[in-house]
């Protein structure tokens, strides 16, 4: 078996073991003769998995019941459509922030139906730092301030999330389950699939339920989160394989210790990246030191010749996925929940013997 070190940046790495007990599990799931995929949503079988699933993401993140948790398609980015249209009522302004191109996705949705404000934007440093405190421009009455917490092109995370009187609402797609976070801090979290949970065609949505009673008449039902809310996230078919693979994800998380523990290896990993970055001129990481992400790492070489052929010679010694977004260029290593100490130590070893070849 032919497992490649594996640092995509999305549908990225999952653990092994998790897709072992999927494999083993795909003719046969639990003595009923089918795999998951063939099973009805409306099964009791079902039921079970999804009730699961939520159990293990509420229990890892210490959710608390005044929250739903739902699991709907389209992605995070459909939350960026989603979120004004329902928690910003009409005539009233939403703050966002605008850290890279995840954040700038969110806010061109939301300026299409109603006024949005950038409380501050990492433009113009090309997005290299997340703001410092004071940095904000919050109008006095939002609706909800928008936040991405983890930028997964540009590298930058919040280190401490912003103080705010307005609901804080986060986009925690590329470093979800990767470090603690005290939920009620925010009105909402939500996170695509692919990175850290599972497969990709399914988003997560932490929301305080109070806020889905906030979407006026004109929101489409299958669009507004009171509709997922009371059908538990079957108003139509949901995409039943990945929510059985989040559910096999969360079962992971836990037998790996938590998030508590799960973090300590993430910065770990993190750290051992950043000290070759950081031991000679050679490496260049472009990014501010206090805004570093431990889940997406990037950096430049001397030359875009050097990097040219830095990728060349990592895949050839079995390193996939490290090539920039190409809007930013320069290499990128995505070092998610899912991806093993191993992989980062021989990915270290490997830019070290780089660096003396060309160096
Ligand atoms: C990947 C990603 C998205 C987009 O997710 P989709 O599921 O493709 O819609 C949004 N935000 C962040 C931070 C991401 O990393």
């Amino acid at each position: 078996m032919a497992r490649i070190y594996n640092f995509n940046a999305g549908p990225a790495a999952m653990p092994l073991a998790v897709l072992e007990q999927a494999q083993a599990e795909l003719l046969d799931l639990g003595g009923f003769g089918m795999s998951v995929m063939e099973m009805s949503h409306r099964s009791k079988e079902f039921q079970a998995i999804i009730d699961a699933a939520e159990a293990g993401i509420r229990r890892l993140m210490g959710i608390p019941d005044e929250y739903a948790v739902l699991f709907l398609q389209g992605g995070a980015s459909l939350q960026f459509v989603m979120i004004p249209m329902n928690l910003r009522r009409p005539g009233k302004i939403a703050d966002y922030v605008d850290t890279g191109s995840w954040a700038s996705k969110a806010i061109k949705e939301a300026r299409i139906a109603g006024a949005t404000n950038v409380a501050w934007s990492g433009k113009g440093d090309n997005y290299t730092r997340i703001p410092k405190k004071g940095d904000l421009k919050l109008s006095p009455d939002a609706e909800y301030l928008h936040i991405c917490t983890n930028e997964t092109i540009g590298g930058i995370r919040w280190m401490q999330f912003p103080e705010t009187n307005a609901p804080l609402i986060a986009d925690m797609s590329s470093e979800i389950l990767s470090r603690t976070v005290d939920v009620k801090r925010f009105a909402m979290i939500y996170a695509g699939a692919q990175k850290n949970l599972g497969p990709s065609g399914l988003a997560v949505v932490i929301l305080r339920r109070d806020l889905a009673e906030r979407a006026s008449e004109s929101v489409p039902f299958f669009l507004k989160y009171s509709t997922h809310i009371s059908d538990g996230s079957m108003y139509n078919t949901p995409n039943t394989w990945a929510i059985y693979l989040l559910k096999l994800t969360c079962e992971w998380v836990e037998s790996q210790g938590g998030v508590a523990a799960i973090q300590k290896t993430n910065e770990k990993k993190a750290g051992k990246i950043y000290d070759v970055l950081d031991s000679t001129d050679f490496w260049k990481s472009p990014v501010e030191k206090e805004s570093r992400s431990i889940m997406n790492i990037v950096w430049r070489l001397p030359s875009e010749s050097h990097e040219e052929q830095f990728l060349t010679q990592a895949r050839k010694a079995g390193f996939v996925g490290l090539r920039g977004h190409r809007s930013v260029g320069g290499i990128r290593a995505s070092i998610y929940n899912a991806v093993p100490m191993e992989a980062v130590d021989a990915l270290v070893s490997f830019m070290k013997d780089f660096e003396q070849k060309a160096g």
